[in-house]
C-alpha cells in the first residue's frame, strides 16, 4: 500500500538531483549572469553520498515509488555516477532512468547501461548550431549531443526521449526541423512548454508556445493522430505519425496543468524533499539519514511529509503566482 497525499495522489516517481553543477549555462535555467564565477554551488560534504541516496531511494520505494530518474544540474558531471546507478538498479521493482544534456553521453552510455540504467532522456532545444551554442552559453555543438543520443541507443538505452523546451522567439522556428530529424529514428521527441520555474530565467506568459500550436505546426508537415496514453496519468500527451514514422509527446504544463495526477517527489542533491516543482522550500531528509535514524523512522518521516502534501501550483497559476519565490530548476532538476 502506498502513502497518499491530501488529494489522494500516491508517490510513484522520485526524481533525484545528484549535483547542482552543470557544464552548460543554459538560458532556461542557469543563465551565466546568475550562475557565474561568484555563484556558490553546494560543497561536496553538503551533497548526499551515494549510499545515502540509495538508502533514501529504498525508503521511497517502500512508500510506493516505482520509477526513479536521476537529474541535476547535469548528472553526468557527478564523479562515478555509474556506481550510484548500480546501487539503485539493485532495488527491486524500479524503473531507473536519467535526464542529461547529452554532452558526456557518448563516453558514458555503455557504462551506464552496464551499471543497470534502463533509459535516458536527452535535452536538446535546437538543431540549429548557432541557436544551440548560444542557448547553452558554452559554445557546445549540436553534433556532439546527437552523437550522445546515437551512443545511448546503440548501448540499448532505448527508446531515447529527446526533450525540447519551446520558447517563443528563441527556438520555436526549429520545431518542425526537430520533428523531421527524429521522425523514423526510433527516438521520441517531446516538446515541452516553457515553465515559470525559479526566477533567474525572467519567464513571461508571452514566452510560452502552447502545445496545441506546436502540434498543429508539425501536423501540417508530418500528419499526426492522437495516441492512447501508455498508462493513466502520463504527463506527455502522445501523438503518432500517420505514416508509421513513430511518435512525439507534448507536455503542456502551462496550458493544461496536470497537478491532479502528479505523483512526483523531488529530492535535491543535499537531501531536501520537494513535493512540487514550484515549491518554495524542501524538507530536510539529510538530517534524518545522517542522524542515525532507523529505517522505520525514515519511512515515517517521508510518509508524514507526503500525507500533508496539497501542492497544485500549476492549476492555480496566475500572473501573480509567477512572481512568488520558488526553487530554481537547476537545483531541483526538472
Ligand atoms: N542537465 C540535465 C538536462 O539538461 O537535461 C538535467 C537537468 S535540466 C534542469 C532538466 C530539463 O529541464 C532540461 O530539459 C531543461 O531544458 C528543462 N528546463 C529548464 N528550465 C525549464 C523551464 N523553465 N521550463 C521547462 N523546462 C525547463
Amino acid at each position: 500500500m502506498s502513502v497518499v497525499d491530501t488529494l489522494g495522489r500516491p508517490v510513484r516517481d522520485l526524481r533525484i538531483s545528484v549535483t547542482d553543477r552543470c557544464n552548460f549555462r543554459c538560458v532556461y535555467c542557469m543563465p551565466k549572469e546568475v550562475f557565474g564565477r561568484d555563484f556558490r554551488f553546494l560543497e561536496r560534504r553538503e551533497l548526499l553520498t551515494f549510499e545515502e541516496i540509495a538508502r533514501l531511494a529504498r525508503a521511497f520505494v517502500r512508500q510506493g515509488v516505482q520509477k526513479i530518474r536521476l537529474t541535476g544540474g547535469e548528472p553526468l558531471v557527478r564523479r562515478n555516477i555509474e556506481r550510484l546507478v548500480e546501487l539503485l538498479a539493485a532495488i527491486e521493482g524500479v524503473d531507473l532512468t536519467l535526464t542529461t544534456n547529452g554532452s558526456l553521453l557518448r563516453e558514458k552510455a555503455r557504462a551506464l547501461r552496464d551499471a543497470g540504467l534502463n533509459r535516458v532522456t536527452v535535452s536538446l532545444d535546437s538543431l540549429d548550431d548557432n541557436v544551440f551554442r548560444a542557448m547553452n552559453d558554452v559554445d557546445f555543438p549540436v553534433t556532439k549531443v546527437l552523437a550522445g543520443i546515437d551512443a545511448a541507443a546503440a548501448a540499448g538505452l532505448a527508446p531515447v526521449k529527446v526533450n525540447m523546451v519551446v520558447k517563443r522567439g528563441v527556438n520555436d522556428h526549429d520545431v518542425v526541423a526537430m520533428a523531421r530529424h527524429f521522425h523514423g529514428s526510433g527516438h521520441i521527441l517531446r516538446l515541452i512548454e516553457y515553465m515559470d520555474v525559479g526566477h533567474t530565467n525572467g519567464w513571461r506568459m508571452d514566452d510560452v508556445v502552447p502545445s496545441a500550436e506546436v502540434v498543429a505546426a508539425i501536423d501540417a508537415e508530418l500528419p499526426l493522430e492522437p495516441a492512447e496514453p501508455n498508462y493513466p496519468g502520463e504527463v506527455a500527451a502522445r501523438w503518432r505519425y500517420r505514416d508509421g514514422g513513430g511518435e512525439i509527446g507534448v507536455i503542456s504544463s502551462v496550458t493544461q496543468p496536470f497537478c491532479g495526477g502528479c505523483t512526483r517527489a523531488r529530492l535535491s542533491a543535499e537531501g531536501r524533499l520537494f513535493t512540487c516543482l514550484f515549491a518554495v522550500r524542501g524538507h530536510d531528509l539529510r538530517a534524518v539519514v545522517r542522524g542515525d535514524a532507523a529505517d522505520e523512522a525514515l519511512d515515517e518521516a517521508i510518509a508524514t511529509i507526503w500525507r500533508g502534501r496539497s501542492d497544485r501550483y500549476s492549476e492555480l497559476r496566475t500572473a501573480e503566482t509567477a512572481a512568488l519565490p520558488k526553487v530554481e530548476m537547476s537545483y531541483i532538476g526538472g
